[in-house]
């Protein structure tokens, strides 16, 4: 493991200043704009930072793309109001804890289990949530098609989310089985959201899901930066998922439902 350069935290004060217009340019001041929200903002970029300089766990590392692209994009799933009070929420491929980590900041009455097969990322989720004191937020080291299995898991959890791990036919097959009926799916994507939604119509139909609404979001920094243009496909489990799925991962891939 090489050791990088960390990147430069600015103090408190500035990165207070500049994540608080991140949140209101983004629409999102009144989700994560409290005085200890912004604090444990500021210390989750710290650790991530930190921790980055020998672990790789994400690409980005300036702060305004840590706030932009991290913060305020995960904080869109909480201000979209899909996650009901008290619920127990899976995030399938969490990575380094996106969108895990601010979700379970600004939303402490909901537990997260923060689901990725690499167990170097999920190491900096434990320690960033146990820093943070989140005791809501259970890392759990495995497969998502492997947990989709585990009765333990299986139709568990109210309300499901991913960001970044695959197409969405594919995305389908490894999320709504761990959902009760009339739990919410809600799938992180980009522009080509809608076009990926059309392509997971068999999905949907065969794994128990239905399309409830499409929310399309642009957040920016500034009228000069250029905006990410972000999608929340929101899917209701509309009927239990047939215990023939989720298939192999290979099975999954090559032979997208
Ligand atoms: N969701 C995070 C984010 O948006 O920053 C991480 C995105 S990263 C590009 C994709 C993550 O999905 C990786 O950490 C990878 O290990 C995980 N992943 C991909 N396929 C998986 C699977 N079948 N089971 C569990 N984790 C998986």
């Amino acid at each position: 493991m090489t050791e990088k350069n960390t990147p430069i935290m600015p103090t408190e004060a500035e990165f207070a200043a500049a994540f608080r217009t991140s949140l209101a340019l983004c629409g999102l001041s009144g989700i994560a704009g409290s005085d200890a929200a912004v604090h444990d903002f500021f210390r989750l970029a710290e650790m991530l930072l930190t921790f980055n300089a020998h672990t790789n766990v994400t690409a980005i590392t300036d702060i305004s793309g840590l706030i932009l692209s991290h913060f305020c994009d995960s904080l869109t799933v909480a201000a979209a109001g899909v996650i009901p009070e008290g619920a127990r929420a899976a995030d399938i491929g969490c990575g380094g804890g996106f969108p895990t980590l601010p979700l379970a900041i600004v939303r402490p009455d909901v537990t997260f289990t923060a689901i990725d097969s690499t167990q170097k990322k999920l190491r900096f989720v434990g320690s960033a949530a146990a820093e943070l004191g989140l005791g809501n937020v259970n890392p759990l080291c495995v497969r998502a098609e492997d947990g989709a299995v585990d009765p333990a898991m299986r139709g568990l959890f109210d309300f499901v989310t991913a960001r970044a791990v695959s197409a969405l036919p594919m995305l389908v097959e490894l999320c709504l089985p761990y959902l009760k009926v009339g739990g919410t799916f809600c799938a992180m994507k980009g522009p080509r959201g809608e076009e990926e939604l059309a392509d997971s119509a068999n999905a949907l139909r065969l794994l128990g899901g239905r399309t409830e609404r499409v929310e399309k979001i642009t957040l920016s920094l500034s009228d000069s930066s250029e905006p990410l243009e972000r999608m929340l496909i929101i899917i209701k489990k509309t009927a239990s998922t047939p215990d023939k799925y989720p298939r192999s991962y290979g099975k999954i891939k090559s032979r997208p439902l």
